[in-house]
């Protein structure tokens, strides 16, 4: 039998669906996808692995798989990723099997990663993807706030400055826009969407049975 919870009321399996956040660093997106990891119980993240190096406070495993770059290419080699890219002189990419091992067990999955790995995760599975993009309301506060985080060198803030610009460019990539200049009403609205893409009728495949049935009696 099918298990009732949070996402599929009916007991239906619902199609999965890919969640994407992006937006530049510094902008909100990991305090929002925090709290929507924690407020959403169907919804599970994927961990990407990365050959940069590992912040203060950073697990291994729970943040990334950190890896060296001899690691990394052996994976590409290896058709281990989903998507991957470039990102700050680094490179960053998205496990496979857990994608698919999650989607097989009828998780939504949320990812954080840039406007390259969007696009791809876009070509490579395009009705399954949502594509949110965050944006800082200002760059003076972008940079405010990368200061404040205090985790990386002024170098390391100035080429994320530089960046950013970049990375906004890339807007029109994307599904939904949103201004996090206040971070609870912009975790609402993430959550809004969330909520309202799981309810599409494209994604409830699971419903079939539950139409039958109910056309049946009528
Ligand atoms: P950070 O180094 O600040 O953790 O991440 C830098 C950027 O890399 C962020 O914009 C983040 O979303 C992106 N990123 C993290 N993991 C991946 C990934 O697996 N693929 C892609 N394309 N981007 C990623």
């Amino acid at each position: 039998m099918p298990t009732r919870t949070e996402s599929d009321p009916h007991g239906f399996k619902r199609r999965g669906l890919m969640f994407v956040l992006s937006s530049p660093s510094g902008a909100g997106k990991s305090t929002i996808a925090g709290k929507l990891l924690a407020a959403e119980q169907d919804l599970k993240v994927s961990v990407s692995y990365t050959t940069r190096a590992m912040r203060p406070g950073e697990v291994d495993g729970k943040d990334y798989h950190f890896v060296d770059l001899e690691r990394f290419r052996e994976m590409v080699d290896e058709h281990e990723f989903l998507e991957w890219a470039h990102v700050f002189d680094h490179r960053y990419g998205t496990p496979k099997t857990d994608v698919f091992h999650m989607l097989g067990e009828g998780q939504d999955i949320l990812f954080d990663i840039d406007w390259q790995g969007a696009q791809q995760l876009h070509q490579l599975a395009g009705g399954d993807v949502v594509r949110v993009f965050i944006l800082p309301p200002s760059m003076p506060e972008l940079r405010q706030r990368l200061e404040r985080r205090a985790t990386d060198s002024q170098a390391v803030i100035d080429a994320r400055m530089a960046r950013a610009a970049n990375e906004v460019s890339h807007w029109d990539g994307y599904d939904y826009v949103l201004v996090n200049d206040d971070v609870e009403q912009c975790f609402e609205h993430v959550r809004t969407i969330l909520a309202a893409e799981r309810l599409k009728r494209s994604r409830q495949t699971g419903l079939i049975g539950l139409i039958r049935h109910l056309t049946k009696t009528v």
